[in-house]
C-alpha cells in the first residue's frame, strides 16, 4: 500500500451509533480516530427517515443520551426533526467535528493478517486502522420487494426512508406498501392530502395509542433548574420497560391483556366489523414490533382510503394489483417495506483473516460474541449487531451498554500493549448464540405465530435480545480475555498470515 494515513480506531457511521462511540473514545482519551460517513450530515436514522409524520416510539427522555440529557424535548415522543436536531447538538457539545468524515462511503475493509491493521477502502481515500468500529446502522440499507412489472410505472416511486419531497402529493393517488412501523405513520400524514390512499397490507399490526403530549413549560424548566429530574423521569421510563420484559420473553399469554387493549383502541375508531376483521392480527400481540398510533385507525376509515388485505403483487403500468387480485390506479407508490436486517448489507464489505467476507462467513445467520465481535474478524466490532435489538425499549441503552464493552476493549489492548489483536473464539461465540438461541425459544417473538423481520431467511432469530437491558448492561461490561485469541504481530517483519503468533490470554 502506498503512503496511507493510518488512525487507532475508525467509527463506520455517523448516528447515534457512531456518534455515541465518538464522544466515549474521547472520554477514554482517544483522540486518533475518524468517523466515516456516507452521508453529507450525522443523524443515521434520524436524517434518512423524513418522511411525514416520521417519530420515535420510545419517550425522548429514554431515547436520548445518558451523558446527553436534554431537558428540553418539546413531546413526550419526538419526532424526527428533534431527534436529528439533538444530534447534531451532541456532535458539536462534544467537539465531534474534526473527526467527521461525510462522503465517505467504506466500500472495503480487509484484515491484514501481517500489520495487524484494517485497510479501509472509502469513497473518498484509503486509510488503515488498528480498531475498526462498525456502526452502520440495522435499519439503514431500505428493502424494496422485487414487484414484477414495478419498471412499467409511470408515475413516482419511493421507499419512506429516501422520501421525494420535492413531490407534491396534493390531490394524487397514492399506494402505501406494507404496514409497518413507518407505513403507519405516513398513512395518517398523508391521508388528508392526497385524493385516493390504497393501502396493500400483508400482514396486519397491532397497535396501541401512542400517548403523546407536549411537555410543558414548567415541566422543562424544572429539568433545567433540577437535572436530577429528568434522571428520575428517565429512570421511570427504563425501569417499566424492564418490567415488561419476562412477558415477551418468558411469559408471552401475560400479553393477552396487552392484546385486549389494542383489540380496543381498534374498535373506538373502526365500526365496520368486515374492515375490523381485516385488520385484525391472527398472531399474539409482541411477535412482531408493537406500533403506537392514536391516528393511524381514525385515517384509514376515512373514505378516501382502501384497505387492501394483501401485498402488492404487480404492477401494470399505472395499475397496481394486490395479491388477491385487487386492482387499484395510482400515481405515486410508496414503499413502506423495511430495511435489510438479517443480511446486514456491510458484512459483504468486511474481508477476515481466512480471506471470507462477513456475510460468507454468516450464511448460517449472523453472530456475534456479546452482540460485537465476530471469530476471525480481529478488532472489528459491531454496534447493535446481532441479537442486540429491543422489542420494547431504547436501543440506545444496547448502544451504550457496546460502547462500555469497546472503552474495556481498547484498554485491554492498551494493557497487552505493542501491536496486538483480539479475535473472537469460535468457541466463544458458539456458547454465547447457544445460549442466546436457548432464552429465544420461549420468546413470542418465536412462538408468537409470525413471521417478522426479526427472523432470518432459516427462521432464526439472530435480531432481539431474549432478555433485560440490564442483564445486557451487565454482560457487556467488561471485556472476558478468555473469550478471545490474542494475536500479535512478530517481532520481525514477516509475510504470511499464519506467522502470527496466537498467545492463549
Ligand atoms: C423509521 C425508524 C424508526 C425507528 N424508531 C425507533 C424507536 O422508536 N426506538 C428505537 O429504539 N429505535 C428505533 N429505530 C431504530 C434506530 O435505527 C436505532 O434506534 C438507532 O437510531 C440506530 O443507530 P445507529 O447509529 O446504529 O444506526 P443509523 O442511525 O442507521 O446510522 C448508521 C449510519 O451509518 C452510515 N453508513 C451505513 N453504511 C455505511 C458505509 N458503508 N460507509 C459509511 N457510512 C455508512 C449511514 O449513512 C448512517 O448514517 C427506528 C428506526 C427507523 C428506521
Amino acid at each position: 500500500m502506498a503512503e496511507h494515513e493510518h488512525v487507532r480506531v475508525a467509527v463506520v457511521g455517523s448516528g447515534f451509533g457512531g456518534l455515541g462511540a465518538a464522544v466515549r473514545l474521547r472520554r477514554e482519551g482517544v483522540t486518533d480516530f475518524v468517523v466515516l460517513e456516507r452521508a453529507g450530515s450525522v443523524g443515521g436514522t434520524w436524517r434518512d427517515n423524513s418522511y411525514p409524520g416520521c417519530a420515535c416510539d420510545v419517550p425522548s427522555h429514554l431515547y436520548s443520551f445518558s451523558f446527553a440529557p436534554h431537558p428540553d424535548w418539546p413531546r413526550s415522543f419526538s419526532g424526527q426533526e428533534h431527534i436529528r436536531a439533538y444530534l447534531e447538538h451532541v456532535t458539536d457539545t462534544f467537539g465531534l467535528r474534526p473527526h467527521l468524515r461525510f462522503d465517505s462511503e467504506v466500500k472495503r475493509m480487509v484484515w491484514d493478517t501481517e500489520r495487524l491493521w484494517w485497510e479501509i477502502e472509502t469513497g473518498n481515500g484509503t486509510l488503515t486502522a488498528d480498531v475498526v468500529v462498525s456502526a452502520t446502522g440495522p435499519l439503514s440499507e431500505p428493502r424494496v420487494p422485487d414487484i414484477p412489472g414495478l419498471d412499467t410505472f409511470p408515475g413516482k416511486v419511493f421507499h419512506s426512508a429516501r422520501w421525494d419531497h420535492d413531490h407534491d402529493l396534493r390531490g394524487q393517488r397514492v399506494a402505501v406498501v406494507g404496514t409497518g412501523a413507518s407505513a403507519i405513520q405516513i398513512v395518517p400524514a398523508i391521508q388528508p392530502l392526497v385524493s385516493r390512499l390504497t393501502l396493500f397490507q400483508r400482514t396486519p399490526p397491532w397497535v396501541l395509542p401512542r400517548m403523546d403530549r407536549a411537555i410543558s413549560g414548567a415541566e422543562r424548566a424544572l429539568h433545567r433548574a433540577l437535572p436530577f429530574t429528568t434522571r428520575l423521569r428517565r429512570g421511570l421510563l427504563w425501569g417499566v420497560r424492564e418490567l415488561q420484559v419476562q412477558a415477551f420473553t418468558k411469559h408471552p399469554g401475560e400479553l393477552g391483556l396487552v392484546e385486549q387493549l389494542a383489540r380496543r383502541n381498534m374498535a373506538r375508531a373502526v365500526k365496520d366489523p368486515a374492515l375490523r376483521a381485516k385488520l385484525t392480527p391472527d398472531y399474539r400481540i409482541g411477535c412482531k414490533r408493537i406500533l403506537l398510533s392514536s391516528t393511524y385507525y381514525p385515517a384509514i376509515v376515512r373514505p378516501n382510503v382502501d384497505v387492501v388485505a394483501g401485498g402488492l403483487s404487480e404492477v401494470r403500468g399505472s395499475t397496481v394489483v394486490a395479491a388477491d387480485g385487487t386492482e387499484a390506479e395510482a400515481d405515486v407508490i410508496v414503499f413502506g417495506t423495511g430495511f435489510h436486517v438479517t443480511d446486514m448489507p456491510i458484512a459483504e464489505r468486511v474481508v477476515g483473516a481466512e480471506g471470507r467476507t462477513l456475510a460468507e462467513t454468516w450464511t448460517g445467520g449472523m453472530e456475534a460474541l456479546r452482540g460485537a465481535s465476530a471469530a476471525g474478524f480481529p478488532n472489528w466490532m459491531t454496534l447493535i449487531g446481532p441479537n442486540t435489538g429491543l422489542g420494547n425499549s431504547s436501543m440506545i441503552l444496547m448502544i451504550e451498554s457496546q460502547l462500555n464493552y469497546l472503552a474495556d476493549y481498547l484498554r485491554q489492548l492498551d494493557l497487552l500493549g505493542g501491536r496486538v489483536a483480539l479475535d473472537a473464539r469460535r468457541s466463544a461465540v458458539r456458547v454465547w448464540n447457544h445460549r442466546v438461541q436457548q432464552r429465544m425459544k420461549h420468546t413470542v417473538w418465536n412462538t408468537g405465530g409470525c413471521t417478522s423481520w426479526y427472523l432470518d431467511a432459516n427462521g432464526r432469530n439472530t435480531t432481539v435480545w431474549p432478555g433485560t437491558t440490564g442483564e445486557f448492561r451487565r454482560a457487556t461490561r467488561r471485556v472476558d480475555l478468555s473469550e478471545y485469541a490474542v494475536l500479535r504481530a512478530p517481532a520481525k517483519k514477516t509475510t504470511a498470515p499464519h506467522e502470527n503468533t496466537e498467545v492463549a490470554a
